[in-house]
Order: structure tokens, then sequence, then C-alpha cells
């Protein structure tokens, strides 16, 4: 046997998730991973090494709740939003369990499930992408974990509380409802946190990459009630957050810090809407979809064809073509106002042509 024929049938058959760095490119303007254009500064205050850090460090714990409306029994702190996905998965999925997810969507639910050895199944959002309730219910059969993104990646829509409240009324005693909350900085008003006190499975992901800046710190949480986040505990890593993440995630979070990402994320919705206006009135963009996020859905006339042309002028987006219902569709995340203007200029040049 080679070493691939000995690794898993799951593991063998997976693709892997196309991370925006894996996918590569030559470029000097990023837009694509819905990444903060510039750094925070920020210091590491704490330079004791030798010892294992805390499991769930209290302090940041103590200091994310505040920032959430809740108490530190519902914080869990993990390698990025991405690894409480997993956790979620592998603490509730026996093998002939299922994971049901809402296409198009974040593709790591597909990827965690598949990895997990988890079946799948999907409801297709609709057409203006939100929950098929009627379909969801169909289709509960061995669901033990329903992931829904809002703001949805890479739609950019709420999904409205309404549709939430249903589905977690529809689930109750079977199935633990994840909400990714990612991107709820940009709509804080839309959080599902006043609601963890209505129902034990539900589940919220958040992260400090998006509006906190700091992807590269790979610090994310997951928020629910003490008896989910304690079953949580039981899966996860022994010792999975580095004293440099609590210490510098501990900075962002404290009153200076909140500003900063308030300031940041006001900023990021005014360059939004002004990178709308700009886009809308080219012919080749068909149409650009509402966002709440950091980030714009846009149509195109050949959608694959602007992609490339930018892609080879350094300015890297993400293509959505593949995505279900997407063809045509690029994502565009918000950058600074000089890497809006190019990413304007350059589809206008197209444009013109
Ligand atoms: C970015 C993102 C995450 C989490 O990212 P991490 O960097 O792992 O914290 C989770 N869900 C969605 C929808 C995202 O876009």
């Amino acid at each position: 046997m080679t070493i691939s024929q000995l690794s898993r049938k799951n593991i063998q058959a997976l693709t892997p998730y196309q991370s925006a760095r894996r996918l590569g490119g030559k470029g000097d303007v990023w837009l694509n991973a819905n990444e903060y254009a510039t750094s925070p500064d920020l210091n590491l205050q704490n330079r004791t090494f030798n010892r294992y850090p805390e499991a769930q460090p209290q302090q940041l714990l103590e200091r994310y709740a505040a920032y959430a409306g809740l108490k530190a029994e519902n914080v869990l702190v993990s390698r990025g939003g991405d690894e409480s996905i997993e956790l979620i998965i592998r603490a509730f999925c026996e093998a002939d369990d299922k994971v049901l997810y809402c296409p198009p969507t974040y593709g790591m639910y597909a990827v965690s499930a598949e990895t997990c050895g988890i079946q799948t199944t999907t409801v297709p959002l609709t057409a203006d992408f939100q929950l098929n309730l009627a379909e969801i219910e169909q289709n509960l059969e061995q669901v033990k974990v329903i992931f829904v993104c809002s703001p949805n990646n890479p739609t950019g829509n709420v999904v409205k509380r309404e549709d939430l409240l249903t589905l977690l009324e529809m689930t109750r005693d079977r199935a633990v409802v994840v909400v990714d909350e990612a991107y709820i900085e940009f709509c804080p008003q839309a959080t599902m946190a006043n609601e963890l006190a209505n129902y034990p499975h539900l589940a919220l992901i958040r992260t400090l990459s998006k509006a906190f800046a700091l992807a590269g710190l790979r610090c994310g949480f997951t928020l629910a009630n003490p008896e989910l986040i304690n079953i949580l505990q039981k899966v996860i890593a022994p010792y999975p957050i580095p004293v440099p993440v609590s210490d510098l995630a501990c900075q962002a979070l404290d009153q200076n810090g909140l500003a900063e990402m308030q300031q940041r994320a006001a900023e990021v919705i005014e360059y939004r809407t002004w990178l709308i206006n700009q886009l809308q009135s080219l012919p080749i963009v068909a149409q650009i979809f509402a966002s709440e996020a950091n980030y714009i859905l846009v149509k195109l006339q050949n959608g694959t064809n602007v992609f490339k042309t930018l892609w080879d002028q350094g300015i890297i987006l993400r293509d959505q073509n593949k995505a279900l219902g997407l063809s045509n569709c690029i994502r565009i995340t918000i950058g600074s106002e000089q890497e809006n203007r190019r990413v304007v200029e350059a589809i206008r040049a197209i444009s013109a042509k």
C-alpha cells in the first residue's frame, strides 16, 4: 500500500479548503480573504514562555464575555473560528449523523464535516439568500449540527432573525444550531447573543480575524450556554491558545482596542458604500448584492474574465463562479481607500473596452 492508500478513505477523497493563501497569486492588492488592510499596533506584555499556557485564559474569556454582553462561562476560545466549527462536529456527530448547511456559504462547514467522516445535507438558500425553512424541516433526519452563516459569506446578507428563531424552535432537543457571526461587528444589532438564554442548543462563532484586523493571530470564540461550552472543552486540545496569542488578544479587547475596532468597522462601511456607488454604474456590472459585511458580492457580465484580468494586474479577488447559483460572481473585500480605487479603475478599464 502507498502512504496515500493508507490514509482514511474520506481524506483520500477530500478536496481541501481553497484558502485565499493557498490559491496563490502575485498580488499587491489583496482583497480575497476579507482581511483588514493594515495591522493594529500591539506589543507583547507577557514574556514568560517556559510554562504551558492556561487551557482557557481567564482574562481573555472575561474580556470577550464583557464585549459580547455574556459571562466567561459562555465563552470558549479556540484557534480561529475555524477550530470551533470542527470542535462542534467532533463533539456532537456520531458516524451516521449529519451536518446540514445552506449553500452558497462558507466552505469550511463541508470540509470539516468531510474531514471528520461525517455526511452533509445541503438545503440551498432561497433566491434572496434566506433560509428555506420548509425544506430544512424536511431534511432534519439524522442531522445533529446545522450551520447558518449570518452575515453570510460570500453573499453578505444577514439571515432574518425571525427565521433563525423558527429554526431554533424546530430543532429544540434535536440538533445544535450554529450561527456563524464572523462578520457581526459590521452589523452588531443582528447578533443572536441575546437569544442564548432561551436556546441551550444555540452556539455562535466569532473571530478576531475580521473587524479586529487580527487574522494572523488565529483567535476565535464559541459563545453558548455552559453545558455546551463544557462539552467542547472536553474535545479541544489541552493548550490550544499560545501565551502571545492570549496576550495580544486581551489588548485587542481592552477599551482602546474595542474603540479602534468600532472605528475600523465604521470606516469599512463608508468605503463599502463608496465602492458600490463606483461600480454600479459600470456597464459590465450586472448586479451588486446588498452587504452587511466587509466585502461585496458582484455579478459581472463575464466574471471569470474580470477575475483573471485583475489577477494578472496583481489585484487578487475571490472568484465565486463555482459557488452554487453564483456564476459570474466575484467577492471583493473592502480594502484601503487606495486599494478600492485600484479595483474600480481596473474594472472600469475592462468596461471601456
Ligand atoms: C473568516 C471566517 C471564519 C473564521 O475565521 P478564523 O480566521 O478561523 O477565525 C468563520 N466563518 C466565516 C464565515 C468566515 O468568513
